[in-house]
């Protein structure tokens, strides 16, 4: 689904991304690991079409990041919710949503606003501010923005990274939820390698020097998967 060939990526004479291969199978979970500053922000930017690489393609499903994104196939999750204050969650929740379809009336939009709140366990804080939210639950308002869209790739730059271990791996243990329901295609990017082992089947580390993929492990999930998922050799490196 998602295929990353040769990119790199170039800021004011900084080598950010090296030559950097990746391919992504439909439906399947990865996470992107590597230390501070190795470029997984700069790597998830150019896979949202909201950085053009300097060089190298990347497709998915077989469009440009950004016609993708233009046709809602992207969810974008960041490490801050930025979420609209004056708005209460169920109508962030579907936020983007009523940007991309003008045609959805105000009721629909909070059916689906609400939808997507139950999907992330927030069905009862629907008319809560922001400020009347917890960090979890607010990153939870911004997930539930994300599948608004019903985009077929969602892609999380450490989305829990600002929250309490306790709230992180709920947070964790439902995005596991969210993709099994859903089949979704989720890039994660987190510093956390307990969080890459324990939540994906595959876990891509990005080097010490900038931008280099440097392997890929696979893991065996310690769940039930109701998701087949098909090996495919090409992609683990
Ligand atoms: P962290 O784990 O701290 O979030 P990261 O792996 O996400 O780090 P990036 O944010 O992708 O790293 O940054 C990679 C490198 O690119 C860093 O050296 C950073 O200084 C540089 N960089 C990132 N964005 C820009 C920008 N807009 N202009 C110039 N340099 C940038
Ligand atoms: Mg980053």
């Amino acid at each position: 689904l998602i295929s990353v060939k040769g990119v790199s990526v170039v800021y004011a004479r900084q080598l950010v991304l090296q030559n950097i291969d990746l391919s992504v199978p439909k439906g399947f979970f990865v996470s992107l690991i590597g230390p501070s500053g190795c470029g997984k922000s700069t790597l998830l930017k150019v896979l949202a079409g909201l950085e053009q690489p300097t060089s190298g393609s990347v497709s998915i499903d077989g469009l440009s990041p950004v016609e993708a994104a233009r046709k809602r196939m992207i969810g974008v999750v960041f490490q801050d919710a930025n979420l609209l204050p004056w708005k209460n969650a169920v109508d962030n929740a579907s936020m983007l949503l009523s940007i991309a379809d003008k045609s959805l009336s105000r009721a629909e939009l909070r059916a689906r606003g609400q939808e997507m709140l139950e999907l992330v366990g927030l069905g009862d804080a629907a008319h809560k501010r922001p400020n009347e939210l917890s960090g979890g639950m607010r990153q939870r308002v911004a997930i539930a923005r994300a599948l608004a869209l019903d985009p077929a790739v969602l892609l999380m730059d450490e989305p829990f990274g600002a929250l309490d271990a306790i709230t992180r791996d709920s947070m964790g243990q439902s995005l596991l939820e969210i993709w099994q329901r859903t089949g979704k295609t989720i890039v994660l990017v987190t510093h956390s390698i307990d969080e890459a082992i324990h939540l994906s089947r595959h876990v891509h580390a990005l080097g010490i020097k900038p931008g280099r993929i440097t392997g890929s492990i696979d893991i065996d999930l310690p769940y039930p998967r109701d998701l087949a998922v098909t090996e495919d050799p090409e992609f683990v490196r």
